[in-house]
């Protein structure tokens, strides 16, 4: 049945773009949400502040260092009960009080509250994509079991989640993902080599995180996201195309059968899709200015340069190999894609790695993948220890950077 208001919630990653964005929202809406638990990392300042507003009974923090650091910026007479690291997210995630869950953390880092949410059948508002990129088939399971439901944050999936409302998903013929195409999708090759973060992390449109960011200037954002929709609308990577439309405003297409095209449009701001999910099925009032296409004139659309931008040729490739269950298959692929990304984004924005060397890691090791293993559906501490296995791969490569990589 659908859940009453007010609602009790638990934000993972609430210190994040996209926590900060679920608490504007929340704050909107003081009659609609409670606050049960806050989940950050390192940045205690903030979380206490956002504590000291909400006063929710549960906080959670990465280690007993950043317990340790977060205790004195408490208020006095607010003594919430204090959760640490992977096992306290995990148990946060899945408080018998807690409602909806906001799935907002960075990174494979999410996997173990993202599932222990399913595991407990909650409402999980998603934005942690790279949770499915590495245990979709997982995820759905446990979902399928507990009957925990799965409502897509990010904008695209969202878009389509709206555009596929009341349809029958058999007349389906194809999914479009929007992409914006990055701060650098008008520039040369030769632009690209000499790239800094700095100009990476400015995003002509949104405003987010600094990992999906560099995610969005490479595309392997939009790569994820293809993955990421296999798993949330169970269909093959031959029904999801990519489509660059620089403004930002068609958030995603559905295509039926009888070749209707249904979009989703609106300004590109987080709050729409973060709304929509912890409200669902009911739409809250935000206040975000009306969309005047009048003023904007014009919208445009391209395919996407794989060739200047190979990390989303290598996500969907991945996502290939994902559904082959054949010797070589599994979604191997798609977890060490990730994990290697995780390590050359880090390592370009310390300045240990160019921009182009992102793909060529995450290309070397989805290529060692392919020589050992482990194929077929991996489980939870399988994928776990491939992902940890992967990450060290790369490390390894990355000393030896500049010499040590094929170009
Ligand atoms: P962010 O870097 O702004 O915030 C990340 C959050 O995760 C912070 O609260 C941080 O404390 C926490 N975190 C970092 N490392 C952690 C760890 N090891 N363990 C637990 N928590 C940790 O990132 P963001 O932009 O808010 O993105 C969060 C997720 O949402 C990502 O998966 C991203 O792909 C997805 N997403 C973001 C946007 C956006 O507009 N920002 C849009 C779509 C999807
Ligand atoms: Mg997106």
């Amino acid at each position: 049945g659908e859940l009453p208001f007010p609602r009790s919630l638990v934000l993972l990653g609430a210190t994040g773009s996209i926590g900060t964005s679920a608490l504007a929202v929340i704050e909107a809406h003081p009659d609609k949400f409670r606050i049960l638990g806050l989940a950050g990392a390192r940045n205690v300042q903030r979380l206490a502040q956002q504590a000291a507003r909400h006063r929710p009974p549960y906080l959670a923090v990465l280690d007993d260092a950043h317990a340790a650091a977060l205790i004195p910026l408490l208020p006095a007479g607010y003594a919430p009960e204090l959760l640490i690291g992977p096992a306290g997210y995990a148990a946060m995630a899945a408080l018998p009080q807690a409602q909806v869950v906001l799935s907002a953390m960075v990174g494979a880092a999410g996997l173990e509250s993202t599932l222990a949410a399913v595991q407990a059948g909650k409402v999980v508002a998603l934005a942690n994509k790279e949770s499915l990129v590495l245990a979709g088939d997982l995820i759905r399971a446990a979902a399928r079991t507990s009957g925990a439901v799965i409502l897509p944050v990010d904008s695209e999936h969202n878009a389509l989640f709206q555009a596929m409302a009341g349809h029958n998903g058999h007349a389906l013929r194809r999914l479009i993902l929007t992409a914006s195409g990055g701060p650098f999708r008008e520039k040369d090759r030769a632009f690209l080599e000499a790239v800094t973060p700095a100009q990476a992390l400015r995003h002509p449109n949104w405003s987010m995180g600094a990992k999906i960011s560099i995610d969005s200037a490479t595309l392997m954002n939009k790569g994820l996201e293809v993955i990421e929709a296999c798993h949330l609308y169970g269909l093959p990577v031959e029904m999801v195309d990519v489509l660059v439309h620089p403004q930002s405003i068609v958030h995603s297409l559905a295509e039926f059968e009888d070749g209707s095209q249904l979009a989703h449009l609106g300004p590109p701001d987080m709050r729409i899709a973060i709304a929509y999910c912890l409200a669902h099925p009911e739409r809250l009032a935000l206040d975000i200015p009306s969309l005047s296409l009048a003023s904007l004139g014009s919208l445009t659309f391209a395919s996407p340069d794989v060739e200047k931008f190979p990390c989303l040729q290598l996500a969907i490739h991945a996502a290939a190999t994902m559904a082959d269950c054949g010797p070589q298959g599994g979604n191997g692929a798609c977890v060490v894609l990730n994990a290697a990304n995780e390590v050359a984004v880090d390592a370009f924005l310390a300045g240990r790695c160019t921009f182009l060397e992102i793909a060529r890691l995450v290309e070397d090791a989805v290529q060692s993948w392919r020589q050992s293993g482990p194929f077929g559906a991996l489980d939870l501490q399988t994928t776990l220890t491939l992902d940890a296995d992967a990450r060290a791969l790369a490390l390894r490569r990355l000393d030896l950077l500049p010499a040590g990589l094929p170009t």
